[in-house]
């Protein structure tokens, strides 16, 4: 509560500091090449937007690489960047109450905001046998939407709608970059229906939290996990590790799953126990310095996930 009162006033002080300075960051600020400016607060929709507009626009991603995407704080230059923003685009689910709180408090009118659980068909987070689930909390829409390359496809729509409405000069450039793109992302799901459609299995185990429930579906898979997707938990108990060692042995699942930027402990526990493989499945939440740096993309990070996973259903 502390935090969300400190929040608060935060962000009541930066925009009176902003709302004083806006007009001189939009003579010689953000638009001074004739660019739009968008702000993304994770690494997937960054990504879309980067594959349709490329420099044509001025692009910016609110959460560093590496960083915890649950546990996202925005620092008063972050409220200034979205308030700058003519199209901003967030997840929209449980761990961006924080936007919810900011935009309430933001002069809106001018800018698109695009949250990416109003571009699909949302499914609440599941408790599935063997996890461990977060007490006394009401079931929430899972927010990892973009998990599935179908969904993907959806969202890429929805932005190179507003891009396309915000910046009309080069609507034709992003139409035509969002259906070249939109057509590798329909190759990615061949691909997955491809290794799923000929798999000897279709049950995926994750020694970690599961972010997955909308690939899960697009697929049928079942799975295991540890935790849900958004949990906070990192320590499992031991009835859960067990429950995913049995798992494993009793059906000879040859892979165990971590995700990316986890300390993957309880993964390395299992591969152990088990001699089941670990591997690495990328939600795309956030990447790493290295891979940003690199500017690796959610093509790039989804096609190791097609080989991954085709070794998890030998
Ligand atoms: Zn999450």
């Amino acid at each position: 509560m502390k935090r969300v009162i400190l929040l608060t006033i935060t962000v009541i002080a930066i925009l009176i500091f902003v709302s004083g300075c806006k007009q001189r960051t939009n003579n010689n600020g953000q638009n001074k090449n004739g660019k739009i400016t968008i702000t993304a607060t994770i690494f997937p929709p960054y990504d879309f937007v980067r594959a349709i507009a490329g420099d044509t626009v001025n692009l910016s991603m609110l959460l560093p690489p590496a960083s915890e995407s649950h546990s996202f704080e925005p620092t008063p230059k972050d409220i200034i960047t979205i308030q700058n923003s003519d199209i901003f685009i967030y997840v929209g689910g449980e761990s961006d109450a924080w936007v919810n709180r900011i935009l309430e408090s933001m002069d809106t009118r001018t800018m698109t905001i695009i949250a990416l659980m109003d571009t699909v068909d949302v499914v609440e987070e599941e408790v599935v046998e063997g996890m461990e689930a977060e007490e006394e909390e009401e079931p929430a829409y899972d927010e990892h939407v973009w998990t599935s390359p179908q969904n993907a496809g959806r969202i890429v729509r929805s932005i190179a709608d507003a891009l396309c409405k915000t910046d009309t000069a080069n609507a034709d450039f992003y139409r035509q970059n969002a259906a070249d793109y939109i057509a590798q992302l329909e190759k990615l799901d061949a691909e997955f229906q491809a290794v799923t459609g000929n798999a000897n299995r279709k049950t995926i185990i994750f020694g970690d939290r599961f972010p997955f429930r909308y690939f899960a579906d697009r697929y049928g898979l079942s799975y295991f996990a540890a935790f849900p997707g958004c949990s906070t938990e990192t320590e499992p108990s031991a009835a859960t590790v067990a429950f995913l060692i049995d798992k494993i042995k009793r059906e000879r699942i040859p892979v165990v799953f971590h995700i990316e930027l986890g300390n993957e402990r309880m993964a390395d526990t299992i591969a152990e126990e088990t001699g089941a493989k670990k591997l690495l499945l990328h939600a795309c939440h956030n990447i790493s310095k290295k891979d940003f740096e690199n500017g690796a993309t959610y093509l790039d990070l989804m096609r190791m996930n097609v080989e991954n996973l085709r070794r998890a259903l030998q």
